[in-house]
């Protein structure tokens, strides 16, 4: 008899321990969100400077592309119209300080157009900010946004090789899909037309991670109707709570950390030594630490 109630209750427990093993849904970002905003801006302009602060008081997180060799200066810049537009660039000893929540990212050291010179020209561009970014800063440098938006498939493949990890176009999708090469990376849409996009981005509902990738340059929010737009898409994505805002860098980091988890039939694995990442499960959303794994139902 007290066998045969011993035997029954490693069943039940077997039973138990079984069901409480979930299965595999699918990757979400930090939290269970779903939804990310992106926000790129080119050229490291003194206009910056009141860009990061409206980011700030929406606590969202912009990335910011820079020239380094323009840093502290003050360069005219000839229309084909016949004006000049001159451009005054924020001070290279305040970068930490301008950009303290927001990532800094390469634009090409002199902005010059990546498909008019050589891959050695392309190069110095590259490593040039890498050079000089990283000293000022102390912050290594994975993101670029081509200067004029201007690559092709060489060109990301050797931007690649200095060890940035993502390339930003100016070909707007107006959607909210992530490019196949990240390299190649095209935007969601520029920042004029952001509210045109905004509600839909509010209003999308859906397990698939997504993301709202919008760029454009401070400096043409000179124009105060362009201003105000931004402000007030700022504050209203900047209240969504299923949003996460976050650098180019960071997602990108974050994309690749999840193609390297392995998913078998009995556990689900997180190589990483530095990237949490949230699954959801059919027990619910969970943070999965740097080599850390969890069982799954058979
Ligand atoms: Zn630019």
């Amino acid at each position: 008899m007290t066998r045969h109630i011993i035997l029954t209750c490693v069943l039940i427990s077997l039973l138990l321990s079984c069901n409480e093993k979930p299965s595999f849904i699918d990757f979400t970002y930090p939290k269970g969100k779903t939804k990310a905003l992106v926000l790129s801006y080119d050229d490291g302009t003194i206009q910056d400077i009141e860009l990061a602060k409206l980011f700030d008081e929406n606590s969202l997180v912009g990335t910011f592309n820079l020239n380094s060799k323009y840093l502290g200066a003050t360069r005219g810049w000839p229309q084909q119209n016949g004006d000049t537009i001159y451009q005054r660039y924020v001070p290279k000893d305040s970068l930490t300080i301008i950009y303290k929540n927001h990532e800094i990212a390469a634009h090409g050291a002199l902005h010059k157009n990546f498909t008019g010179i050589s891959s050695e020209e392309v190069l110095e561009e590259t490593n040039t900010d890498l050079e000089i970014i990283e000293k000022l800063t102390n912050r290594e440098i994975i993101s670029m946004a081509y200067p004029f938006g201007s690559t092709n498939d060489s060109i990301a493949t050797l931007i690649a090789s200095t060890g940035i990890k993502n390339g930003r176009t100016v070909d707007d999708t107006h959607a909210f899909d992530f490019p196949r090469n990240y390299m190649m990376w095209h935007p969601t849409c520029h920042d004029s037309k952001v509210l045109d996009y905004l509600d839909s981005y509010l209003a999308l509902n859906d397990q698939k991670l997504s993301v709202f990738y919008v760029w454009g340059h401070s400096w043409e929010f000179g124009n105060n109707e362009r201003w105000e737009n931004m402000v007030e898409f700022c504050e209203k994505i900047g209240k969504s709570k299923d949003i996460w805002s976050v650098s180019h860098g960071k997602l990108t980091n974050y994309l690749l950390a999840i193609e390297n988890v392995q998913i078998g039939k009995r556990q689900i694995i997180n190589p990483s030594y530095n990237a949490p990442i949230w699954i959801n499960l059919s027990s619910g959303i969970e943070k999965l630490d740097p080599g850390e794994s969890i069982q799954l139902k058979r």
